[in-house]
C-alpha cells in the first residue's frame, strides 16, 4: 500500500516512510492512497469475533500487505492487551470505556501499536531513532510507556509547563530511562509547531533519525479505530450506534470515519469539544478558523488547530455539506463539565473524567433531539487522571487511584525546562 500527502495526491510513500517520517514534505498529512474496506465474510461474522480478532481484520485490510500475517497478529495482540467494556448508563445511554491501558487514556491503544508497528519497521536497522511528541496531557505518557525500554528508540516529550495534571505530569518526567521530557514555557499548540519546525528540517530530521507519536501518526489512528467496530456490534443486531468523540486533535474521530469506511454500520458522529470549538463552528457555519487555545478542565482537548481535521476533510472529499451530514459538533463550558460529573454520580452512580462528561453532554442533548439514538459515548480518560476536579465534585476519595498510576505519585520529576524559540530547541536536540 501507498500512502499520499493530504496537500498532493501524486506525493507518494511506502509504509516505512509514511509511519517513520510521520509528514510529508510538503506540511501535508499521509492518507492511505486506498481505503480498504473489510469485505462480506467479515460482515457475516463480526458480532461473534473477539476484539483481537476484530483489531487483527482491521490491521490487515491497511497493512497486511507489507506486514506478514504472523508479524502483524503479534503487534496487535502485543496492543490489546486490556479490554475496552461498553457499559450502559440507561436507555440509549453506552458509555465505552477506553482507559484500561497502562496510562489510563485511550491512547494507549495508538502507541502501544505505534510502539510495536515501528520496532518491526527498524528490526535490522542500527541507528537510533528519536520518538518526538507534543502533548496536552495523555499522548506523551501513553507514548512513553509504549516505547519505555524498547531497544534502540529514544523518546523527547514536549508538554506545556503548568497545563497539565500533577500526576500526567508524572507520567511523563518520572520514568528515565530512554525517556526525556521538555517543559515547555507555552501552549501544547507551541509545544506543537516545536515538533513541526524539526520535521520540517530536513537536515536535522535526518541526522537525528526522527520520528513522531503524534496524533499525526497514521499507526496512531487505524488501532483506534478497532474498538468503534468492537463497540457496535455490542448493541443490539441492527442497530447502528451515534458515536459522540471527546475532541482535542480529532486523532479518535478521525479513526472512527476510517472505521465507517471500512464498512461499519455508523448512524451518526457528534464531535464534543470544550470551549476550544473550531470543529463544532465549522460544522455550523461552514467556517474553518483555528485560534489559540484556551486552557479549561479538560485540558486534553485543549487544541485551537485541530491537526486531523485535513483528514477529515479530506474523507468527505472537501464537501462541507457531506461532512456535516455524518458529523454534528456541540460544545460546553467548565462550568457545565462540573455540573455534568455530579450529575452522572448522582443519577447512575459512575464516576466520569471532565473529557467524558463534555461527550456525555453532548450525547444526552443527541438523544432528546432523536429519542430511538443509541450513543456510545467515548469515555478517553479515568477519572483518577484528574483528582483536583473530581474531589472538587465528588468530595474526597470519591475515585480511587489505580495501583499502577499510584507508583508514579511517589516517583521524581526530570524534565528540562525550555522556551518556544525553534532554535534553541534545534540546538538541543543537536547536542543530547
Ligand atoms: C487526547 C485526548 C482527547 C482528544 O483526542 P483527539 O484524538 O486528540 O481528539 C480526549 N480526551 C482525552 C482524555 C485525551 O487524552
Amino acid at each position: 500500500m501507498l500512502y499520499h500527502s493530504t496537500h498532493n495526491p501524486s506525493f507518494r510513500v511506502d509504509l516505512k516512510e509514511a509511519i517513520l517520517r510521520s509528514l510529508p514534505p510538503d506540511n501535508g498529512l499521509y492518507m492511505p492512497d486506498r481505503l480498504p474496506v473489510l469485505d462480506a465474510d467479515f460482515w457475516k461474522i463480526w458480532r461473534f469475533l473477539s476484539f483481537q480478532e476484530i483489531g487483527f481484520a482491521v490491521a490487515e485490510a491497511f497493512f497486511g500487505e507489507d506486514v506478514p500475517a504472523p508479524a502483524l497478529r503479534e503487534i496487535v495482540e502485543g496492543t490489546l492487551a486490556f479490554d475496552a467494556p461498553l457499559v450502559t448508563l440507561g436507555p440509549g445511554d453506552h458509555i465505552l470505556e477506553l482507559f484500561h491501558g497502562p496510562t489510563l487514556a485511550f491512547k494507549d491503544f495508538g502507541a502501544r501499536f505505534m510502539a510495536r508497528l515501528m520496532a518491526w519497521l527498524t528490526r535490522g536497522d542500527d541507528r537510533t531513532l528519536t520518538v518526538l511528541v507534543a502533548t496536552s496531557g495523555d499522548t506523551g505518557g501513553a507514548v512513553a510507556s509504549a516505547f519505555h525500554h524498547v531497544p534502540g528508540t529514544r523518546v523527547v516529550i514536549l508538554y506545556p509547563k503548568g497545563k497539565v495534571s500533577g500526576l500526567q505530569e508524572k507520567q511523563l518526567t518520572a520514568l528515565g530511562g530512554n525517556i526525556t521530557a521538555l517543559e515547555i514555557d507555552g501552549t501544547f499548540d507551541d509545544c506543537q509547531a516545536l515538533v513541526k519546525s524539526a520535521f520540517l528540517d530536513r537536515d536535522l530530521a535526518e541526522k537525528l533519525n526522527l520520528t513522531s507519536a503524534n496524533s499525526i501518526n497514521l499507526a496512531r489512528l487505524v488501532p483506534q479505530s478497532f474498538y468503534y467496530i468492537h463497540a457496535a456490534r455490542q448493541l443490539p443486531e441492527g442497530v447502528a450506534p451515534v458515536f459522540v468523540v471527546p475532541s482535542g486533535n480529532f486523532g479518535n474521530l478521525t479513526a472512527g470515519l476510517l472505521a465507517m469506511k471500512l464498512g461499519l454500520p455508523v448512524d451518526h458522529f457528534v464531535a464534543a469539544t470544550n470551549r476550544n470549538d473550531v470543529v463544532p463552528e465549522f460544522l455550523r457555519s461552514g467556517i474553518y478558523q483555528p485560534r489559540p487555545s484556551v486552557a479549561t478542565l479538560s485540558n486534553a482537548m485543549d487544541v485551537g488547530a485541530p491537526s486531523n481535521f485535513v483528514r477529515m476533510q479530506a474523507l468527505f472529499g472537501g464537501s462541507w455539506e457531506d461532512m456535516k451530514s455524518k458529523i454534528s459538533g456541540a460544545w460546553f463550558t467548565d462550568d457545565q463539565t462540573r455540573a455534568a460529573i455530579r450529575e452522572v454520580k448522582s443519577l447512575f452512580d459512575y464516576e466520569i473524567d471532565p473529557h467524558g462528561a463534555i461527550g456525555w453532554l453532548a450525547a444526552r442533548s443527541w438523544r432528546a433531539a432523536h429519542p430511538c439514538a443509541s450513543t456510545i459515548t467515548l469515555e478517553t480518560a479515568h477519572p483518577a487522571k484528574f483528582p483536583d476536579v473530581m474531589e472538587a465534585e465528588l468530595g474526597q476519595g470519591a475515585v480511587p487511584i489505580p495501583e499502577r498510576l499510584a507508583v508514579l505519585a511517589d516517583r521524581e520529576k526530570v524534565a528540562i525546562p525550555l522556551g518556544i524559540d525553534k532554535a534553541v530547541f534545534r540546538d538541543w536536540l543537536l547536542s543530547h
